[in-house]
């Protein structure tokens, strides 16, 4: 017997559709969220604000191209927006094992409704933003397509892919799109909206924050020069220069450039966003639903109640891409604007008085400042503290003043942060452990070996100690038990076997549990990948790289527990 299947269907706001259509139309590989920790979701406000009409073609079947005209023609783009997670980094997991669930997806599931879960009928393609562009352009020919989100960034110039084991040129020349948006994207997608709808062609466009493909005679002025495409797959070892000059320029504001042949992909510099911008933009209205009002995604429910205080980290950690995305400056929301979200937060229908978080990739790098125009470091506070790099310490006020609005029953620090900086503000920590932790705090030391420390750009195993000596001493003192929850990692580039077992002996004097340890993804982009590469450090130095699946599954034996 056959069992036929019908296409999946697709969604869409269809039936808000303006008769006229629409001027900007979004393709989501799941379910659009209304929510402003949800790029899809801020950027849709952020065009409407704007004055510009916005649909949503949601979880098509990708497989047809007829699913993206279920909502017409756009009137001036359409936009490719994959989420907040590479679409590789999501569907494998750090063993290559295809995953079975999405949390993106309604109740975690990856596969469309009814379907066998086979490649074919995963809701969300490998490499989506590059399956979905080319379907718009099977669907509609040559219409301006705009794409954005972590995943173009990470993979805007050469880049390693781990699913293929493989250097892939930039996504711009395999999506056949139009332009890119780098970073968060708000404003330039508002100005990019502004000048189609004054007649601008979409290969005209030239603003910060963008990137495309041009011609000699375009290449932006000034701008800092990758090694080329030919020039890294004859020698992958280059991506350590490549992803050394991304994060050099980003950080002076340059543009950058890279050849493939006689074309070249140019990156104008970074667009800059305020704390007025980020006011503005988290005070617009938010329903904190999906689009259908129904059933829920794990990461929707999850983050229902949370709200982002900050943008950018100082961190600088070498295996981590938000660097990319959201640059090293803090950039912070005034104190008013985070409490008057909150105020709102509390007469959402599903309010029960908890907030899952306040916070942005490092919860207490909230009001950190710099000082200086452009840097040229790679991390604020690897391998010593910039001088430059203000705390201001402003976090625990942030916290006092939500925790004391009518109808707050509990705020948690769900973010990350960085005890390193706690080791420098006793009060915030204390705080933070009688206030606004569950049973756990959760820190992300990733290793306890110095030399793999350093590689990371994470702070030296003495501050773990002082950490752990600290918050042992402040517990001491309180009536509630807390714990330590640390992120582990192994695999990283440069570890050994002895290694794992120094790491092991380290974390049993320290009764540390072991419960959350992951293997190293060399996710494309950062400099970490580049080491995995390369197998040198970022100085050329020669480093042990494991790439064995089995070594780093004992690897990762030797150090979980439970
Ligand atoms: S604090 Fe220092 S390292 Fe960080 S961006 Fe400013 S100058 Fe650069």
């Amino acid at each position: 017997m056959t069992t036929i299947h019908l296409p999946p269907a697709t969604y869409s706001n269809a039936e808000s559709a303006a008769p006229e259509g629409f001027d900007a139309i979004f393709a989501t590989p799941y379910p659009f969220s209304d929510h402003p920790s949800f790029p899809e979701g801020i950027l849709k406000r952020a065009l409407e604000d704007a004055g510009f009409s916005v649909g949503i073609i949601e979880t098509p079947f990708w497989q047809r191209s007829d699913s993206f005209k279920i909502l017409g023609k756009p009137r001036l783009f359409f936009a490719v927006i994959s989420g907040p997670v590479d679409s590789v980094v999501l569907n494998y997991t750090s063993s290559r094992k295809r995953r079975m669930e999405d949390l993106y997806q309604l109740n975690g599931n990856a596969f469309f409704e009814g379907y066998p879960p086979s490649i074919s009928y995963k809701i969300r393609p490998d490499r989506a933003v590059i399956v979905f562009s080319q379907r718009i352009r099977q669907a509609w020919g040559d219409i301006p397509v705009i794409i954005g989100g972590i995943e173009s960034s990470l993979r805007l110039f050469a880049h390693y892919d781990f699913q293929q084991d493989a250097i892939r040129r930039s996504i711009l020349l395999d999506s056949r799109a139009d332009l890119l948006v780098t970073g968060p994207g708000e404003k330039q997608l508002v100005t990019a909206a502004r000048l189609l709808k004054g007649g601008a062609l979409i290969r005209e466009i030239t603003i910060p924050g963008t990137a495309r493909i041009c011609k000699e005679t375009e290449r932006p002025d000034d701008a800092a020069e990758l090694p080329s495409y030919e020039e890294i797959t004859t020698n992958p070892a280059r991506l350590i220069e490549a992803h050394k000059t991304t994060l050099k320029a980003m950080g002076q504001g340059k543009a950058l450039i890279q050849r493939y042949g006689n074309r070249i992909v140019a990156s104008q510099p970074p667009e800059r966003y305020s704390t007025g911008d980020l006011d503005h933009i988290y005070g617009l209205s938010y329903m904190r639903s999906n689009v259908m009002g129904g059933d829920m995604s794990p990461a929707l429910r999850m983050n229902l109640f949370s709200v982002t205080s900050h943008r950018g980290c100082a961190g600088g950690c070498a295996f981590c891409s938000l660097n990319l995305q959201e640059g090293r400056r803090i950039i912070s929301r005034s104190l008013d604007s985070v409490v008057s979200e909150v105020e709102r937060l509390t007469h959402h229908k599903e309010w029960k008085g908890y907030i899952s978080d306040i916070g942005g990739p490092s919860a207490d790098m909230y009001g950190a400042e710099c000082e200086g125009e452009t840097c040229i470091r790679l991390s604020c506070l690897s391998p010593s503290r910039c001088p430059r790099f203000d705390l201001q310490r402003r976090y625990l006020g942030l916290l006092r003043e939500c925790r004391s609005i009518k109808g707050v029953k509990k705020i948690f620090v769900g973010s990350g942060i960085r005890y390193d900086l706690l080791l420098h503000d006793p009060e915030l920590l204390e705080e933070i452990m009688v206030h606004h932790c569950g049973s756990f705090l959760r820190i992300a030391p990733e290793h306890t070996e110095d030399h793999i420390l350093r590689l990371m750009g994470k702070p030296p195993y003495k501050a773990l100690e002082d950490f752990v000596r600290l918050f042992r001493s402040i517990r001491k003192a309180m009536k509630r038990k807390v714990e330590l929850a640390p992120y582990l990692m192994v695999g990283h580039p440069g570890e050994t076997e002895r290694d794992v077992e120094e790491m092991k002996r380290k974390l049993f004097s320290l009764s540390l549990p072991t419960k959350d340890v992951q293997i190293f993804t060399p996710t494309p982009g950062t400099l970490s990948t580049a080491m995995y590469v390369a197998a040198t450090d970022l100085t050329g130095r020669d480093i042990h790289v494991e790439k064995g699946l089995k070594a780093l599954s004992i690897r990762r034996r030797m150090i979980a527990s439970g």
